[in-house]
Formats: C-alpha cells, sequence, structure tokens
C-alpha cells in the first residue's frame, strides 16, 4: 500500500460492537478477564496497552516502513526512552546542530549515566574521529534544528555499522513521506508526532520506529511500560486522527515553503535562507538523493542583527509568534531566546513553520513585516 492508503487504514478497526467506522475512543483503564483469568480483549491495563494506543502504532510503524512501534505522551519521552535503554556509561555522538529539548535532556537527566559527543554530522571524517570503544550510540537529525543542515544517511550507517554502532534518526522535521530513515539502514527514527503528524498543534506525542524487533526493541517496550509516558487514548485518538491527511497537508507544507524560500532570498533585507529545497543549500545534493521532499521548515537571518530580527517577528500578521512547528498555521519565532542562554543559534535568526494557508497572503504578510527602516 502506499502512503496514502496506510496514512487512512492502518491500525484503524470497525468497532465490532456498534459498527462505528471510525475507532470510538477507549477511556477505561482496565479490561475484563476471562472466566479461565485469560484477557480475551487482548488488552490488560491502559498503561501496557490500550486499543487506541495499538493502533496508533499500527499506523506509525508502518508510514515509516519498520517492524514495530511505541507510542509515547511526547517527543522527548520517546527520545529519552532511548538514552533509558543504553547500558549505563554508553557513549552517545549527537549533531551539534540538534533539538535543544532533547539536547538538554542528555546534557541534564543523563549526565553521570552516558558519555556524549556533539559532531558536525555533515562531516563525516569528524564523526569517526569521535567513536570510543564504548560508543553505542549515533543521534542524527536530518533536517536539523534549527539550522536544516543535512546528514548523508547512508554514509553515516556505513560507518556505524562497522563499528557495530545503533543509528537512530529524529525523522520529525522530514516526516516519512519526503524520508524513509530505516530503508537508508537506519536502527530506529523517532518522532515528536506534536508536529506534522499531529499536525494542528492541539495534541503532544513522540513515537520510536523500529526496524527489527531486536532485545534493543524489546528493552524499549518495557521501558514504555515501567516508565509509563505513555499516551492517553485521546491524545492517540487526535494523533491517528491528524495522521488520516498528513501526506496531503506535507504537500503543501513543503510547496508552500519553497515559494517563501525563494521569496527570502530575493529579499534586500534577508541576509542568508536555510531552506533545503534551495539550490545554493549544504548537502542539497543528498536531499536529492534521499529525501522526496524539502519539508515546511525554514530559517533566515535577517540583515541588522537581533533589532530587526525582533521587529519582523513583531511585525507579522498572518504568522503567529510561538514556538513549535507542523501545524496547519504558519509560526514564526526568534529562534535564540527560546532556546536560552548558551545557545549557538545566530542572534538574527528565524525560524518558520509554513503552514497550509495560501502562499500569497503568507508572501505579502512577509512582504509588509520585512518593510524595515
Ligand atoms: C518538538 C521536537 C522534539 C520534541 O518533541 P516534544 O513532542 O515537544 O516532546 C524533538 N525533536 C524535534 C526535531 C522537534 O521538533
Amino acid at each position: 500500500m502506499k502512503i496514502e492508503t496506510i496514512a487512512i487504514h492502518a491500525g484503524n478497526k470497525i468497532d465490532s460492537a456498534s459498527k462505528a467506522v471510525i475507532q470510538p475512543i477507549s477511556l477505561s483503564t482496565t479490561f475484563e478477564r476471562g472466566a479461565d483469568g485469560g484477557f480475551p480483549g487482548g488488552y490488560i491495563y491502559t498503561r501496557a496497552d490500550n486499543p487506541n494506543r495499538s493502533s496508533l502504532e499500527q499506523v506509525l510503524y508502518q508510514l515509516e516502513g519498520g517492524a514495530d512501534a511505541c507510542a509515547f505522551s511526547s517527543g522527548n519521552a520517546a527520545g529519552g526512552c532511548v538514552f533509558q535503554a543504553l547500558e549505563p556509561g554508553s557513549h552517545i555522538i549527537a549533531p551539534a546542530d540538534m533539538y535543544h529539548g532533547l539536547r538538554n535532556q542528555i546534557n541534564e537527566v543523563f549526565k553521570g549515566i552516558h558519555e556524549v559527543t556533539y559532531a558536525d554530522m555533515t562531516d563525516l571524517p569528524a564523526v569517526e574521529k569521535a567513536l570510543r570503544p564504548s560508543t553505542k550510540l549515533i543521534w542524527i537529525e536530518t533536517p536539523s534544528n534549527p539550522l536544516l543542515k543535512i546528514t548523508d544517511i547512508k554514509a553515516l550507517v556505513e560507518i556505524a555499522r562497522k563499528n557495530n554502532i545503533m543509528v537512530a534518526c529524529d525523522n520529525t522535521f522530514a516526516t516519512p513521506l519526503f524520508q524513509r530513515p530505516l530503508e537508508l539502514g537506519c536502527d530506529l527514527v523517532m518522532h515528536s508526532t506534536t508536529k506534522y503528524l499531529g499536525g494542528h498543534s492541539d495534541v503532544l506525542g513522540g513515537a520510536l520506529i523500529t526496524r527489527e524487533k531486536n532485545d534493543f526493541w524489546k528493552r524499549i517496550r518495557s521501558i514504555q511500560e515501567l516508565s509509563g509516558a505513555v499516551p492517553s487514548p485521546l491524545d492517540c485518538y487526535l494523533t491517528v486522527r491528524g495522521i488520516k491527511t498528513f501526506p496531503y497537508r506535507m504537500r503543501a507544507h513543503a510547496a508552500n515553503a519553497q515559494k517563501i524560500a525563494h521569496y527570502l532570498h530575493e529579499h534586500p533585507n534577508v541576509e542568508r535562507v536555510y531552506y533545503p529545497g534551495l539550490e545554493g543549500h549544504p548537502g542539497h545534493d543528498i536531499v536529492m538523493q534521499q529525501m522526496h521532499g524539502s519539508g515546511g521548515m525554514l530559517s533566515f537571518l535577517v540583515k541588522g542583527g537581533i533589532t530587526q530580527a525582533l521587529k519582523v517577528a513583531n511585525n507579522v500578521k498572518i504568522f503567529t509568534q510561538a514556538t513549535s512547528l507542523g501545524g496547519v498555521e504558519s509560526l514564526l519565532e526568534h529562534r535564540a531566546s527560546i532556546e536560552g542562554p548558551g545557545t549557538k543559534t545566530p542572534q538574527n535568526l528565524l525560524r518558520v513553520s509554513v503552514g497550509i494557508e495560501n502562499a500569497d497572503d503568507l508572501i505579502a504578510d512577509l512582504d509588509q513585516a520585512l518593510k524595515l527602516t
């Protein structure tokens, strides 16, 4: 089946009692046992599993072409589960340009448990140099946040395989419509389903998807249940509902982003645009090989430093000045101030989550906001 069909049908069960076409929300935390002490419905207790969660997990692993999926209450819980599953004392190589919430989690929650080296994932010799005998995991994020850096997934997997190291890819920005890391050899894919998969900025969630049901995956499944950072049935329902239209939304996000990137690229008050779909973007040749679209995220540098950048952020009217991404509505944010002290993000950088409004309206809004004197 193709992705549009999977997105709508995978995991959806017609209710056997009422024949409801859309699976009901099963709020029950517990499930009746049979006379023999068994569990005839297949469920025991909602922290362990729930009908809505299993439907969500089924659609997720099929979208990524994996063997299984675990759903979590947030993207950070999903990422954190991978770090929890590693043996204490493991060395992790993570991207220098990385979602700050996961970087902070490694630095603060796993401090004293694991060791980490941040490497420029676009510089593969630098990644090889960072390898240690204790390296167990290479974490990648491509395109990365917020600089849209591109990692050559196949080449990186080759390095990892030679050294018996797992590769996990945060595929939140690209989504399975545009990039399929498991097919390129990654062991795990991570998502913040809060973003494009949910797609409506109304439900937090995360997921891990595995290429193989191996021992490491068994550990992840066990941590999901025992640590209990699981999504509620309503969260699962909303995410499943969002996923049904995700391929179509995603194409609209990408088409709008491409137009806006070209517009910004020509603008005299813009110093630089970061968008994987621009020919001059570093790694654009890799994009053409490993991606099927350039996504809906872009960043740009405003000429004149932080003052002018903040003016633009305050001038927009259709774009909302807010963090997060992947919803139908366009968002724009001054990234350095959300990342806080210690950020390496340029002070004049604005990050844009391009929504699926009319592209001409969005460009007109940016046009008025960029009229700086
Ligand atoms: C938002 C995000 C996360 C974290 O997900 P939450 O659902 O907010 O916990 C991780 N990685 C990327 C790339 C993200 O954009």
